[in-house]
């Protein structure tokens, strides 16, 4: 049963949507298997629910990947948040998925990476990683007030940079409860090479909100590294 109330993008393209105390999935299901923690076993059900819930009160709106952008997004960040950022993606030798979240400054266009947060004890599989927004506001509160969950980072062990359909739902989520939460970053390994994950490739994308409907557009972004 489910213990949260969230909305997500289901592999086809459905906006799901998962209740508190009244969604019961089977183990075996997609809804569980991307967000476990977001279930329990029915007779511990009855648990309260976690204070912040954050994706009740606002759930995730429709979302719209594009594959140009109207005008250049970019994200910028030193070349050691990018050396941070390729190891955090070499946890995918195992043959799953990891990921965390980027903290700096937002503007118009693009954002400023500063930090990078990488959940080494996330839940992982080959076809997810489940980010803890709860870790990324810890992780900010350490910073002065200027600086904010800017975007979310994981990795692909295959070699499409894609965004899944759950990535969309889940990255829309994450704009939702953070505004400033706007780049998303897929990085995958280079299978040319003996090592595959020492240089892996990065394919940026950033968030905004439709002006006129108010649905989520996924555009693609530039990466600059200085
Ligand atoms: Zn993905």
């Amino acid at each position: 049963m489910a213990v949260r109330s969230f909305r997500y993008v289901d592999r086809v393209g459905r906006m799901q949507t998962i209740t508190a105390g009244r969604t019961h999935v089977s183990p075996e299901s997609e809804d569980y298997e991307r967000f476990p923690s977001a279930f329990a076993p029915a007779q511990v059900a009855a648990r309260p629910l976690p204070a912040r819930s954050a994706a009740t009160a606002h759930p995730a709106p429709p979302v719209q990947l594009r594959s140009l952008a109207t005008l250049p997004n970019t994200i910028l960040m030193a070349r050691s948040i990018r050396l941070t950022l390729d190891s955090e993606a070499a946890r995918s030798q195992d043959g799953n998925e990891s990921g965390g979240f980027l903290v700096g400054r937002a503007f118009e266009r693009g954002v400023q990476v500063l930090d990078v947060l990488g959940l080494p004890t996330a839940k992982r599989g080959p076809r997810f990683v489940e980010l803890d927004g709860a870790a990324a506001e810890r992780f900010v509160a350490q910073f002065s007030s200027s600086m904010r969950i800017v975007g979310t980072f994981h990795s692909h062990p295959g070699a499409s940079h894609a965004p899944s359909l759950l990535d969309l739902g889940a990255w829309a989520t994450f704009y939702t409860w953070y505004p400033q939460c706007r780049a998303s970053l897929v990085l995958v390994p280079d299978l040319e090479d003996g090592w595959p994950w020492a240089l892996p490739t990065v394919r940026a994308y950033m968030l905004r909100t439709h002006r006129r409907d108010g649905s989520v557009v996924v555009e693609p972004a530039s990466v600059e590294v200085a």
